[in-house]
């Protein structure tokens, strides 16, 4: 999509507001759905309901992923090489700041459309290894956004948009886990800065990053009344020229293309104006992104359960086993018609929360938010496993074969069960908050 395209993209967003919040909106606007369905295959998911934004999203991302065939994909996996050309191609198109507000170069569209941005790359054959290579500079940059000063922003949110810059995002600890409230890195006042000293894991694209948004400890928890007190959020330099910085790759079971870190910090110097937003907010500003980061998920392990079930589907048409095609079997289709159902009911679930979370009017309370989000997040990383799973067992041998992708979808599709946040701790979350259990934790 060329620059002038995308803009009109972006002013038609404001241009209709009322028209995102109404269901079966894109009846209203046959033009997008016709351009879609003539530029691509017959869809497996079905795709009434969506708005024309939307749409429109994923046209122009499909065309940018259907240059990065399966092959990539596989050889990025089995090398453990970087896409660098897939953020470049995203990022020259100007999709990473598709969440960002129009000032700052963004397109300023939401969350809806961003979740089905990362749905069509992961759908695309990219997998969960496509997403990742661009998910933090579009879902970390929003609290910079929101609470960034005039300097951070001007210097810093162009130059993750257009790609010079990438960026991770270091929350997780190795030893508080998703206890993130008990985090210990410390960034201790310097006369200039802050001398930052600690351990994050789980870093992704660390390595290729030059920027981290940092979570970290301004005053220590023993100093603190409450846990969620003396945080501080961080836009950061990965300055691997500076004493003090040090990472370790990690080695995973899929999503090799992009690196995932061990990161060491050990007085690692950062100036005073890295601070995004006060001091000791940094867990309340951090807040504002994480139900937007639940939805992403949930869109990228959509992309991922309708890949495995549309490569299934076609294998289990061709493969002829005992004189007829192997998904003539109620063994065979019956568990690929039930994966379908649970992923067109998780999409269901997905983009009602990107709807709420878009309203952004007070009109939703944040209560109901956090619960669409994190349902979301559980419904769409369940029914992709369930698909992926069924997907390998509906190729047999094959299944086991690098060459038709759904191995590596499985191995994937761990992740969106595991982060940002467990399934199980969504499940304490909706015992405690929706049912009104007891904490068990
Ligand atoms: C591929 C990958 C990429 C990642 N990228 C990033 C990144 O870029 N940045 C970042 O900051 N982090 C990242 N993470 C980290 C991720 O967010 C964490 O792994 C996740 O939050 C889980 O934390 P943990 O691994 O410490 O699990 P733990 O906290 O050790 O939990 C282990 C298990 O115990 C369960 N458990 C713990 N407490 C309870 C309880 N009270 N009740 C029930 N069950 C419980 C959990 O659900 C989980 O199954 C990534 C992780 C992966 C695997």
């Amino acid at each position: 999509m060329s620059r002038p395209q995308w803009q009109r993209l972006a002013r038609s967003r404001w241009a209709v507001p009322s028209l995102r919040a109404s269901p079966g909106v894109s009846s209203r606007l046959p033009t997008a759905r016709a351009a879609f369905s003539t530029s691509s295959r017959r869809e497996l998911m079905e795709m009434t309901g969506f708005t024309e934004e939307q749409l429109t999203v994923r046209e122009a991302i499909s065309h940018i992923c259907s240059k990065f065939p399966n092959t990539y994909w596989q050889e990025r996996d089995q090398q453990e090489k970087d896409p660098k050309e897939f953020h470049a191609a995203l990022a020259k198109d100007g999709w990473l700041g598709i969440a960002l507000p129009e000032y700052l170069g963004g397109a300023g569209l939401g969350i809806s459309e961003a979740t089905m941005m990362m749905q069509t790359i992961t759908q695309s054959g990219a997998g969960m290894a496509g997403a990742q290579a661009i998910h933090a500079n579009v879902y970390a940059t929003q609290p910079l956004a929101k609470f960034g000063t005039k300097e951070q922003l001007e210097t810093t949110i162009p130059n993750i948009i257009n790609g010079t810059w990438r960026t991770c995002f270091g929350v997780t600890e190795p030893n508080t886990g998703l206890e993130t409230l008990k985090l210990k890195t410390l960034a201790t006042k310097t006369e200039d800065g802050y001398s930052v000293s600690g351990q994050k894991i789980w870093i992704t694209c660390a390595q290729v990053a030059s920027k981290m948004i940092l979570l970290a400890r301004t005053t220590p928890l023993e100093e603190v009344q409450k846990s969620s007190e003396g945080l501080s959020l961080f836009c950061i330099d990965l300055d691997r020229d500076q004493p003090g910085l040090d990472m370790r790759k990690i080695k995973k079971m899929g999503g090799r293309a992009v690196d995932a870190n061990e990161v060491f910090f050990d007085n690692y110097k950062i100036p005073a104006n890295t601070l995004i937003g006060q001091e000791s907010q940094g867990f309340k500003i951090i807040l504002h992104g994480m139900n937007a980061e639940r939805c992403l998920l949930a869109g990228e392990a959509l992309g991922l359960g309708y890949a495995a079930l549309e490569k299934a589907a076609q294998y289990a048409k061709e493969r002829v086993v005992f004189g007829r095609p192997i998904g003539q079997n109620q063994g065979v289709s019956h568990p690929l018609a039930d994966a379908y159902m649970k992923l067109e009911a998780a999409k269901h679930a997905t983009y009602h929360a990107t709807r709420l979370y878009d309203a952004n009017d007070g009109s939703v309370p944040f209560h109901a938010i956090g619960v669409a989000c994190n349902s979301a997040k559980y419904l769409a990383a369940e029914a992709a496993f369930t698909a992926c799973e069924r997907a390998v067992l509906a190729h047999g041998g094959m299944g086991y074969a690098m060459e038709y992708d759904v191995e590596r979808y499985l191995r994937e599709c761990l992740v969106p069960r595991i982060a940002p946040v467990s399934r199980e701790m969504i499940l304490n979350y909706v015992s405690e908050k929706v049912l009104d259990l007891p904490r068990s934790y």
